[in-house]
Formats: C-alpha cells, sequence, structure tokens
C-alpha cells in the first residue's frame, strides 16, 4: 500500500479523499454540516460512514480530527482502512460493523487549529456544565506567560516560562497547561462553559451507530505526545475497571493507563470518547487513544502558543500568520514518508487486534 497516498495537505482534499474511499466500498455517508465555512471556503462537515449491518452486535468506532489539525493524521488512517481490502473482509467475518467518524473537529482541520471555533479544546468539552467545576489555578498562574503581549516572547518571558519550569517540574507544567481550563477563553486548552456544536453533533452520531450494539469499542486518533513515529496506546478509562484489563490483552501489555500516571499524557477529565459514549449503553464499551509522536514537548508547546497569540491578535500580516499556521502543523503531522509509514502500520495493528480481540470475547454469538 502506499501509505503517502492516504495522507492529504488540506482539510478539503482530506475529505474528498475519504468521501471517494466510501464511495468505492459502497458505503453512504451522513454529514454533519458545520455552521461556519473552511479556509478555502470549503464546507465543513463532519462525515460518518458505517460498514456493516445496523443490528451488528459488535461496533469500532473510529474517530479523527477531534484536535483540529491532529486530523491529517487519524484521517489517513480511516481512508488507509477503508482501502484495505484484508482489513474490511476481517471486519465483514467477524460480523463487525466499522463506524468512520471523520474530522470531529471540522473548523480546526481546515484552519489549522488545535480548538474548535468556540476556541474549545473539544476533548475537554465533554463535561456536565450543570457541576461546580475545579479550577486549575496553576493555569491562570501562568497563562500571561504562556500567551504573552508579544510574539515571539521576549528574553524575560523565557526567563519567567523557565523559572516556573523549575518551580513546578515538568510533570506539574504539563498538567496545568493541558489538563484544563475554564477561566481564560482566549486561552490554551479551555474547556468552554457548555457543549461545543462538535460535541452536539458527536453525540447524535453515538446515539445513531451504537445504541443496538452488545459491545462499542472506540479507538481515538490524536498526534503531538510522545516520541516521533511511536503510537502510544493510551486507556484513559477508570484504572479498576475490566476494560483496562481488555485493553491489554486485546492490544498488549504496553497499554498505558493515563490516570495512573502511565501515559504521555496527564490524567483528564471531559474527554470526547467518555462523554459521547454516554449516549448509549451497550453491555460492553473498550476505548483507546492512539497517540502519535510527532516533535518534543516544548516546540509542540511553543506551536501552541504562538498560534493562540496568532488567534488572539488577528490584524497580524500575512507572512507572518502563515508562517505560524505551519510551525502548528508541523508539530502536529510529520510530512516524511517514514512516519506515515510508521503511523498506518502501528494504527492498521490496532484495529485488527480490536476486531480479533471482539470476535474472542465471550458475548460472541456464532
Ligand atoms: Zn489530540
Amino acid at each position: 500500500m502506499n501509505s503517502a497516498a492516504c495522507f492529504s495537505q488540506t482539510y478539503a482534499q482530506a475529505r474528498h479523499k475519504f468521501l471517494k474511499a466510501c464511495a468505492d466500498l459502497g458505503l453512504p455517508v451522513e454529514s454533519h454540516v458545520h455552521p461556519l465555512r473552511g479556509a478555502e471556503n470549503e464546507e465543513l462537515a463532519i462525515d460518518v460512514a458505517r460498514s456493516g449491518s445496523l443490528d451488528a452486535e459488535h461496533v469500532v468506532l473510529i474517530s479523527s480530527g477531534c484536535h483540529g489539525v491532529e486530523g491529517f493524521c487519524g484521517s489517513a488512517v480511516q481512508i488507509a482502512l477503508l482501502r484495505d481490502e484484508e482489513f474490511q473482509r476481517q471486519a465483514k467475518d467477524a460480523g463487525c460493523a466499522v463506524v468512520y467518524l471523520h474530522a470531529a473537529n471540522p473548523y480546526g482541520f481546515s484552519w489549522l487549529r488545535r480548538w474548535t471555533h468556540e476556541n474549545v479544546d473539544l476533548n475537554r468539552n465533554f463535561r456536565d456544565f450543570s457541576q461546580a467545576r475545579a479550577h486549575n489555578p496553576d493555569y491562570s498562574a501562568l497563562h500571561s506567560v504562556m500567551i504573552p503581549r508579544r510574539w515571539p516572547g521576549t528574553l524575560a518571558n523565557r526567563l519567567h516560562l523557565l523559572s516556573q519550569l523549575v518551580r513546578f517540574g515538568r510533570k506539574r507544567l504539563q498538567k496545568a497547561v493541558s489538563s484544563g481550563q475554564h477561566s481564560h477563553p482566549d486561552g490554551l486548552f479551555y474547556t468552554g462553559t457548555s457543549p461545543t456544536w462538535s460535541n452536539d453533533a458527536i453525540r447524535t452520531v453515538v446515539r445513531q451507530h451504537a445504541s443496538q450494539c452488545q459491545h462499542l469499542v472506540w479507538l481515538d486518533i490524536h498526534t503531538g505526545l510522545g516520541p516521533k513515529g511511536y503510537g502510544e496506546r493510551i486507556y484513559s478509562g477508570p484504572a479498576d475497571s475490566p476494560m483496562l484489563e481488555r485493553a491489554r490483552r486485546w492490544w498488549g501489555e504496553g497499554v498505558r493507563s493515563s490516570q495512573e500516571g502511565q501515559s504521555v499524557s496527564v490524567p483528564l477529565s471531559g474527554l470526547m470518547v467518555y462523554g459521547a459514549a454516554g449516549e448509549c449503553t451497550p453491555a460492553d464499551f473498550t476505548a483507546l487513544t492512539l497517540e502519535f509522536g510527532t516533535l518534543p514537548g516544548s516546540q509542540v508547546l511553543d506551536a501552541l502558543r504562538a498560534e493562540q497569540w496568532l488567534h488572539n491578535n488577528p490584524r497580524i500580516g500575512e507572512p507572518r500568520r502563515q508562517q505560524i499556521k505551519q510551525q502548528l502543523r508541523d508539530a502536529f503531522y510529520i510530512d516524511e514518508p517514514q512516519w506515515k509509514d510508521d503511523v498506518l502500520r502501528q494504527a492498521r495493528e490496532v484495529a485488527q487486534q480490536a476486531i480479533n480481540g471482539l470476535n474472542q470475547g465471550p458475548i460472541k454469538v456464532h
């Protein structure tokens, strides 16, 4: 298989390839059209295709682009699986339906943002907004350092950040910045104060496609953390759940539990997969985040800070704008053949292991 051919250079191209791959298999696509237009004035949508019957006992849901710009990777994985005759046959033989949710955050994908058009981190937004939420005072203390008035940050800004790093330590700093905050709507990793457009649309998809099944498996594809080209298999569910044991049985002992501090990711709340899965009640639920490493963490964070600064300063000139957008894209999408090969090989293995695992499960009726 030609890995590079599954990847795209823009959201519009990725959407076109995805729709074409679905059409080639004769799969109908439901499009949840976004209220805004894309960077090329194109239509934006969450597109959903399904192979397998509507009353399948087992459903594997594969989602891309929860974090907008990270969609270059997940979209390619979906397109590769759609074009993969062996994978398609394997799923069919196992009686397993596969749902492809393309571009969970199409706005961020097209406009090269990690956030939604509401400036919200969609993977922190699936929470009960009627409940009081814990503050993140560490982020509040860091906000003006993270997003300074001028960019690139001055020497004083860099020293300030360095001193916070020494004070907090690397893990606490990562938690402060990336675990989510609701005090600064113009800041990083903002949870929002209500469900975003994508949140509502994704819940609808889950109700439509997973309400009837016995076992829902959700694979959510991300980039930007960990060693370049390595796909960490992250479990973000509760530590004392049979889901963790099942995840390790299917995907190997290398599965890292973020809630137990083993992962490249800090423990998180408001996650898309766990929030949206509440819309259906399968007897069993198994979820895995597949997180592909790109650049060193400090470069990824710098790219996010620069892009947020740009967003908060919309009158910045075009050359600068393009440079910052490219910097962000490069931080979440390695446009190199080896990285693309590595991504597709590991993602295919994880998807096949999910089908195999379901096939061996206790509820399969032969
Ligand atoms: Zn992500």
